[in-house]
């Protein structure tokens, strides 16, 4: 039994057999293996898929470029079944007992030296190839690993870092915990824990050798614990049956009012990232939807989702809410989380560049097929639309031309939409300064307090380095709050809070002091506040 030790950013118990995902960095260690057999199989299958990328390389380039263009996925095909190359990484499996991407990795070493010590021209190119050859088998054996996560057991991910687009393609059934390298508590591998319901552990220091063991995460005092003891699996197992059983407790919530002792009603709205997050909405009684982050819905895809595709998933929650306020926000990428098919550019700062309504603005096609699906569905439910990123009146009133565009597109073509509110994100300093003006312009601001505390602190929210001080807490957080509900009310707009913030129990108070109208928090936070607010004075 071993325990290594991290920061927790989301509660609970959770047991289950350990993946350590490594990234498509390539970023190879060296592990031992005790079945060289096995891993010999796993070799030759990933030298097969290996040899089937490279001839529809092949093929895609024969089309594109032409014979000589195409040739060297020729030759790299006969390298990669080039009988010296596979039984050096063969012999260094069985001799030394280690896995096969590291195997890969020294002989592509070895291989690559040998190459480039040669007179001649041509061969000392090859040492350039036989490393291209050699990463791509590495990246067919790492993404087999990632496609492990499918396993028919719970898991427990290990990662350096999960981006996005990573946990998206999780079987996520089967995730009992995350706990990551590095990671902050605002990153959305935290966010996703909050929504899933699972522990998550993050600044944790493990090594590669844990990968499937059993493992237990306690997101209470942030430990991993592997190879436990029967008596230590055993007390966490209580441990975990104690936490049902408060959970048990909480369900006595359902189906009542979330309003305080003097009678306001706040509404105790849900965030969600898509249609698999419904189930844990209705388990939790959710009175709406307050944030539907549709960019998952991109991240999910290989190329743009066209508007039947997302018209069917909007009218699908608007439908499944059943006449509850279902909020989409528009497409905020950037920044975390990168989409390569909107092939953006590198930026040295992201989270301050192109990203979320800027993408949008600047390229209406995308912006216009989504709210066509957004009208058409608001029809079957009641749906809000808002905006992220929103820094002036001068961007909402763009905003606005478009949505009437569309409007005006969709009556003409006699498609009929709903009633829809409008609202924007309320997550840079200048909003807030604005706010007074911004109220005017919309039906309501929903504060996004993750990114606000990022651009007031002018903290990364990413940085675990700062996670210390990263203070949603900070006064002058705190006081644009104030500020916000204050010139929304005045300006005849509800206020919400959608970020993180609004799930902080030690919070809820001031915030209905504050004059509050919506919160909107992860699935798993909703009776727990529903308790705090039906206890307030
Ligand atoms: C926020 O910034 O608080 C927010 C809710 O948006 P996201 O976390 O998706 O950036
Ligand atoms: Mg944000």
């Amino acid at each position: 039994m071993k325990t290594f030790y991290g920061k927790p950013v989301f509660g609970g118990i959770a047991v289950g057999e350990i993946r350590v995902l490594k990234k498509e960095e390539k970023n190879v260690h060296r592990s031992h293996i005790d079945d060289g057999e096995k891993e010999l199989k796993r070799l030759e299958k990933a030298v097969d898929e290996t040899l089937t990328q490279l001839k529809q390389l092949y093929e895609k380039a024969l089309k594109e470029v032409g014979e000589s263009g195409a040739a060297i996925f020729e030759v790299h095909q006969m390298m990669l079944e080039d009988q010296g190359y596979q039984e050096s990484i063969q012999n260094m499996i069985m001799t030394q007992q280690v896995n096969a991407e590291y195997a890969v990795a020294v002989t592509a070493d070895n291989f690559a030296g040998m190459f480039a010590s040669m007179e001649d021209a041509y061969m000392k190119e090859r040492a350039a190839d036989v490393r291209d050859i050699s990463e791509r088998l590495i990246g067919v054996l790492l993404e087999e690993e990632k496609k492990e996560i499918n396993a028919d057991v719970p898991v427990i991910i290990v990662a350096q870092d999960l981006t996005p687009s990573e946990t998206v393609q999780m079987d996520k059934s089967k995730v009992q915990s995350f706990v990551t390298r590095h990671g902050s508590t605002n990153s959305h591998t935290a966010i996703l824990a909050r929504t899933m319901n699972v522990p998550a552990l993050i600044g944790l220091d493990y090594e590669d050798g844990i990968h499937g063991k059993i493992g237990i995460v306690d997101g209470f005092k942030g430990e991993l614990i592997v190879n436990p003891t029967e008596e230590v699996l055993a007390l966490y197992q209580k441990k975990q049956e104690e936490e049902a059983a408060k959970r048990e407790l909480l369900q006595q919530l359902k189906g009542k009012e979330t309003i305080t002792r003097s009678g306001r009603e706040i509404r105790l709205y849900a965030n969600i990232g898509g249609i698999s997050d419904l189930q844990s909405v209705m388990t939790n009684d959710a009175a709406g939807i307050g944030l539907f982050r549709s960019e998952f819905l991109y991240l999910e895809k290989e190329d743009y989702p066209t508007e039947e595709e997302q018209f069917q998933v909007y009218r699908s929650v608007a439908e499944t809410m059943a006449g509850k306020k279902v909020i989409i926000r528009t497409l905020d990428i950037g920044a975390d989380k990168q989409i390569d098919y909107f092939g953006l550019e590198k930026e040295d700062n992201p989270a301050m560049g192109y990203r979320a309504i800027r993408i949008c603005l600047k390229r209406p096609e995308i912006f216009k097929t989504q709210l066509r699906a957004l009208y058409r569905a608001s029809a079957y439910g009641n749906i809000g639309i808002m905006f992220p990123m929103i820094i002036s009146v001068k961007e909402v009133r763009s905003i606005k031309e478009i949505v009437e565009e569309v409007k005006r597109e969709l009556t003409s073509q006699g498609v009929t939409y709903g009633e829809v509110e409008l609202g924007i994100m309320i997550e840079t300093p200048a909003a807030v300064m604005v706010s007074g003006e911004l109220a005017g312009e919309v039906d309501f601001f929903s504060i996004g307090t993750n990114d606000l505390t990022q651009y007031t602190l002018a903290i990364d929210r990413q940085n675990a380095a700062l996670d210390d001080i990263y203070d949603p807490h900070h006064p002058a957080v705190l006081k644009m709050i104030q500020m916000v509900i204050e010139n929304g009310h005045k300006g005849g707009a509800w206020v919400g809070i959608c970020g993180e913030l609004g799930a902080d129990l030690e919070l809820t108070d001031t915030f209905v002091e504050m004059g509050i109208d919506e919160l909107s928090v992860s699935p798993s936070c909703i009776l727990p506040i529903r308790r705090k607010i039906r206890e307030h004075d």
